[in-house]
This record gives C-alpha cells, sequence and structure tokens, in this order.
C-alpha cells in the first residue's frame, strides 16, 4: 500500500488517567493502540491485555503491513500476553479491543482461556461475541467466557467509520 493511499488521521490520541484503572482506561489505551495501526495504513483496531490491574500487552492490526490475514490487534494482543505470562492459558486476563472481535479472534479468546473480553465498537456483520453471533454462549464449550458490555463504543465507531470513509474518498480522486 503506498503512502498516499492513507488518509491522514483526524483523531488524537485519548489520556487514560492512570488514577483510575478501570474498563475505560484500558480502552483508551487500546484506542490509541488502533491510531498506530491507522498510521500505518492499517484497518484502525487496537488491542490490550490487562492481568492483576498491569498492562501486559499491547498491539493493533498488521494485516496489511505483514500481509497475513490472521494478523488481527486480538491475536497479537493474546500472543503477546502469552509470552509475557510463560503460558497458554490466560485464565486471570481480560482483553480489550476498539472493535467486536471476528470469528477468528472470538475463537482465540476462548482458546486462549480469558476470563473477560470487553470491546468498543459492536459489529452486527462480523462480530462473534453477540453482533452476529455469540460463540461464547455455545452450550457445549467448558470455557466461560465473560462479556462485558461496549466501552468507549462512540469513540471506537467514530474512528472506523472516518476511516472507511476518508479512504473511499481517496479512491474516488484517483479514479477522477
Ligand atoms: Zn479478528
Amino acid at each position: 500500500m503506498s503512502e498516499k493511499s492513507i488518509p491522514e488521521c483526524p483523531f488524537s490520541a485519548l489520556a487514560p488517567s492512570y488514577l483510575n484503572r478501570d474498563d475505560e482506561f484500558f480502552m483508551k489505551l487500546a484506542y490509541n493502540n488502533a491510531l498506530k495501526a491507522w498510521k500505518m495504513g492499517e484497518v484502525p483496531v487496537g488491542a490490550v491485555v490487562e492481568f492483576e490491574g498491569g498492562l501486559i500487552a499491547q498491539a493493533h492490526n498488521m494485516v496489511e503491513s505483514s500481509k497475513d490475514p490472521t494478523a488481527h490487534a486480538e491475536i497479537l494482543a493474546i500472543t503477546q500476553a502469552a509470552n509475557k505470562l510463560g503460558d497458554w492459558r490466560l485464565p486471570g486476563a481480560t482483553l480489550y479491543v476498539t472493535k467486536e472481535p471476528c470469528p477468528m479472534c472470538a475463537g482465540a479468546c476462548i482458546m486462549s482461556r480469558l476470563k473477560r473480553v470487553v470491546f468498543g465498537a459492536p459489529d452486527p456483520k462480523m462480530g462473534f461475541l453477540g453482533g452476529a453471533a455469540k460463540i461464547h454462549e455455545i452450550p457445549s464449550l467448558n470455557h466461560r467466557l465473560e462479556v462485558s458490555s461496549p466501552v468507549l463504543a462512540d469513540e471506537c465507531i467514530a474512528l472506523l467509520k472516518a476511516f472507511f470513509s476518508l479512504k473511499r474518498s481517496i479512491s474516488s480522486d484517483k479514479l477522477s
């Protein structure tokens, strides 16, 4: 992807308050990672993993730059968290991601035994934690994954919408 096809990012990083390490705090960190994705021309999705109150992983979508369809923010963050803890099981950990996980990432949340997932923008088309399907509610699953209601949804939706509409306007400029 050439530099020219990357729309300028009109959003600024959010400033998380370190005094209050709640869901919003960690989602702001995920959001700031999504901005980094945008600047690389990637669909702006960011993810972080919290464990025992601390940040153990942060990543953003890298599909274009690594030419890897599995390089979603969630997968990269889960792998980082597992490396950090030295265990593929992450039972006490919470994943924060700016967009509802796709089927692949929702599957990875279950396979890694995450305790909880918090997302920003719901995804009625491809989201598998409530949007298009609820993979975590399949009765035969042994692992219970807690899914929290959206946090900073407006900000995360605005980010994705702006990215796609600016990209569209750039490609139509090229055609004219
Ligand atoms: Zn995904």
